[in-house]
């Protein structure tokens, strides 16, 4: 296949709103040592994506940016010293794009919290374009069976998801609550957890948000906008949740999080809204003996095993499929909060 010079790709210069995002022609990268260049097919767009265009968090972004970590497609040229990949391969392009492997973290398979990460679509160029550079070492295989369309939501979602559910020690039989279940992360979580054979209380809003998690059977459903949320998550789970799963864009999730924890039960916190602080009260926490923990991403056995799952049935993906021109339009309704389940993009059209 002939590699183009150029290449579209969705661009933003500054921070701000959608409308940041142009269109633009690029120059189609060159493959350093140890990385491939991939021919993105589909794309998820994660909230992630919207942070990074608004620049609300407390890391810099680099500019202009083409961002994007959700990414599928096919390997189609190799730079020196690749051996892993070739030519013809499938892979998923992540927000982990690369690590030194050599620090205290990537000796322990900590990959995740590396000094010297570097992050796809935030630090380097990500999958909003049609030719991506991926680290060798980093980027997953794609089953065969899985579509790539079906992998694209995984390569963040589903990895950050299936690796905090395993973070929170949750045990069979035992309860999950899951604020923002009915989204991109959410919708995955729950799955994964039904999987693991953990109990779902799924919290979100709206008609169409309850019937996806009830069609992955989450045991029961609380409306952040209509119920008591923290009655109600104690009340259906007999005294609190054994482990709560934070993917809600909210900073309320996180007050409420603490208030409906079981004794003895950890907290994951993996949404960051802007500004966010825990406000949890220091005496509940300590008589309760609460664990509160961070969970970033995944790992490359993480990947792998969040894969599987889908490749397995355990796991299916909820998405709607768009033309790579309307991510201006998914950053406005993602921002709203109307957005069930995800949003891939289709690069082709
Ligand atoms: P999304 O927009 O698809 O979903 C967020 C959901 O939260 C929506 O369904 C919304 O209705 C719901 N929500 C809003 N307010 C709520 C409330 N008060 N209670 C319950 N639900 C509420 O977003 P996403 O792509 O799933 O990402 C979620 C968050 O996770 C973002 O902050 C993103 O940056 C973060 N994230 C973190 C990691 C990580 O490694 N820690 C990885 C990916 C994404
Ligand atoms: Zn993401």
């Amino acid at each position: 296949m002939t590699i183009p010079d150029k290449q579209l790709a969705a661009v933003f210069h500054n921070h701000g709103n959608p409308d940041n995002v142009k269109f633009e022609e690029v120059p189609v990268a060159e493959p350093g040592e140890n990385e491939v260049l991939v021919n993105i097919k589909y794309t998820g767009v994660c909230h992630t994506d919207l942070h990074a265009l608004q620049g609300d968090w407390p890391l810099d972004v680099k500019l202009p940016l083409i961002g994007g970590h959700e990414g599928a497609g096919v390997v189609v040229k190799a730079g020196p010293g690749v051996n892993r990949l070739k030519i013809g391969d499938r892979v998923g392009v992540k927000w982990m794009n690369s690590s030194c492997g050599n620090c205290e973290y990537c000796m322990k398979s900590q990959e995740t919290i590396c000094p010297n990460i570097q992050l796809s679509g935030y630090t380097v160029d990500g999958s909003f374009q049609h030719y991506c550079i991926a680290n060798a070492t980093h980027a997953t295989l794609i089953p065969e069976s899985v579509p790539l369309e079906v992998a694209a939501p995984v390569m963040c979602a589903g990895i950050t998801c299936y690796r905090a559910l395993k973070e929170s020690g949750v045990q069979p039989g035992e309860w999950i609550c899951i604020p923002g279940a009915g989204g991109g992360l959410g919708h995955l979580a729950v799955q994964y957890a039904k999987a693991m054979a953990m109990r779902v209380v799924a919290i979100d809003s709206g008609e169409d948000k309850k019937e996806l998690v009830k069609s992955f059977n989450a045991d029961v459903f609380v409306d952040f906008k209509t119920d008591d949320v923290v009655e109600m998550v104690k009340e259906k789970t007999g005294g609190g949740a054994h482990g709560t799963l934070v993917l809600s864009t909210s900073p309320k999730s996180y007050e409420q999080a603490a208030a409906f924890a079981r004794p003895g039960s950890t907290m994951v916190t993996v949404a960051m809204p802007a500004g966010a602080k825990l406000g949890a009260d220091i005496f509940w926490l300590t008589v309760k003996m609460l664990k509160v923990c961070g969970s970033h991403v995944g790992n490359r056995l993480d990947s792998v095993e969040a894969l599987d799952y889908v490749a397995r049935g355990l796991v299916k993906p909820f998405y709607k499929v768009q033309p790579f021109s309307t991510l201006p339009e998914v950053y406005h309704l993602m921002h709203e909060g109307k957005i069930a389940g995800r949003i891939v993009l289709d690069l082709s059209k």
